[in-house]
């Protein structure tokens, strides 16, 4: 017997959820690529992506998915040869650093862990210590999608500032953007990237990467550059030049669709959702924790990111659990990635999400803590839901 008819919860950190109206927004012929309407669309969509990302910079739009954006990120502000360092925190950044090496750039590795947010001490230390100046990028992922990290990116640029050091701040804004603050300007930002299918609803295959004036002076004189990603190309006069060639029309009238529900509920409306529900699901995990085979990974409680939460099965093999909900109950869990394979799960909250849908995934886990006998404190569903009722008033 299962329980799984219905809407199936795809509950893993991206794809996110597609709002229904993002997807009915997309049913439709193609257009003119000259059309007035498509380059509307473009223009209002990169006049609000600058919203988002809270700059004044440029933004460009890509039809790629997350890994083209870094791609674009890196070479239209670095040459062959330069050296970039990297702070880990979990897969993210240092997955952006392995394609930096690909590129012909020299990577450094700050160390850090996978159960902590990158060390703003180590990293000012790092760049003091580089008195030639070599390290020419810090990248760094705001949310680390595998560790469920969240770093400080105001303290990392006061690292920067305290080191003098003028290597530029590339920050991966994938899991974070439209989820949790992000304040590019005011944070110091030179270069950020991000993807259509996490915080912002639409389906994969758009990347968008926002400059800052440093990043762009420093593109003129940048050796890695190509045509397809070049920031210089795109900011042509002519439409195709957007996006090198024709504009994913498609995805483009899903993200249209899925900017006017973020900008109609507000940004500040969706952070605090995000944040409520993150705390909603951190309260249950905090109830089934103490059973002693359930942890959260990220060790403090401030550097829990508020788009998915990585729960950890210490000497218990996660995969029943998995299958159980996806099986019985038609909830898809995240599987644990890299260093965590194998040692637990990881529910998304992100995107179009609401306090049922939280609930209906955080229920099922819960079932399937009973029916695949995971020692557990019991209740972690009971303590979500006073939770969102203490918060959120009638
Ligand atoms: C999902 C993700 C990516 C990669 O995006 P793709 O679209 O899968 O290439 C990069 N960084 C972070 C933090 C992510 O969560």
């Amino acid at each position: 017997m299962t329980v799984s008819n219905g809407r199936q919860f795809l509950s893993i950190p991206g794809p996110s959820t597609i709002p229904d109206a993002v997807l009915a927004a997309m049913q439709r012929p193609a257009v003119d690529i000259y059309s007035g309407e498509m380059i509307g669309i473009t223009e209002s969509c990169l006049k609000d992506l600058g919203v988002i990302f809270r700059t004044s910079g440029r933004v460009y739009i890509y039809a790629a998915n997350g890994h083209g954006g870094w791609e674009a990120a890196l070479s239209n502000v670095l040459s062959r040869g330069e050296q970039v360092l990297v702070l880990e925190s979990g897969r993210f950044a240092v997955g952006w650093g392995e394609m930096a090496r690909m590129l012909g750039l020299e990577v450094e590795v700050l160390p850090g862990g996978w159960q902590r947010a990158v060390d703003p001490t180590a990293l000012e230390e790092r760049l003091k210590r580089d008195t030639a100046r070599t390290i020419k990028a810090v990248l760094v992922a705001q949310i680390d999608t595998a560790s469920g990290v969240v770093n400080d990116i105001p303290a990392i640029r006061k690292a920067l500032d305290a080191a003098r050091h003028p290597a530029l701040l590339m920050v991966d804004a994938v899991a974070s953007l439209a989820c949790m603050p992000f304040e590019m300007d005011a944070w110091g930002v030179d270069v950020a990237m991000s993807g259509s299918q996490k915080g912002l609803m639409t389906p994969p295959g758009l990347a968008f990467v926002a400059a800052g004036a440093r990043a762009r002076k420093v593109h003129e004189t940048a050796g890695l550059r190509t045509l397809y990603w070049d920031w210089t190309f795109r900011e042509g006069e002519v439409h195709y030049q957007k996006y090198c060639g024709t504009p994913p029309e498609h995805l483009l009238f899903g993200l249209r669709k899925a900017l006017d529900l973020l900008l109609a509920e507000g940004l500040d409306a969706a952070i605090r959702r995000h944040e409520l529900l993150a705390e909603a699901t951190r309260t249950a995990v905090a109830k089934w924790a103490e059973g002693e085979a359930i942890a959260f990974n990220i060790q403090r409680p401030s550097e829990r990111a508020n788009s998915v939460t990585c729960v950890l099965t210490p000497g218990v093999d996660p995969d029943p659990l998995l299958a159980y909900c996806r099986d019985k109950c038609g909830v898809v869990l995240g599987v644990g990635l890299g260093a965590l394979d194998g040692k637990g799960f990881r529910i998304a909250h992100m995107g179009h999400i609401n306090a049922p849908m939280l609930l209906g995934t955080l229920g099922a886990v819960e079932i399937a803590l009973k029916t695949v006998r995971i020692p557990h404190g019991s209740g972690g569903v009971q303590a979500a839901v006073d939770y969102l009722a203490r918060e959120v008033a009638a």
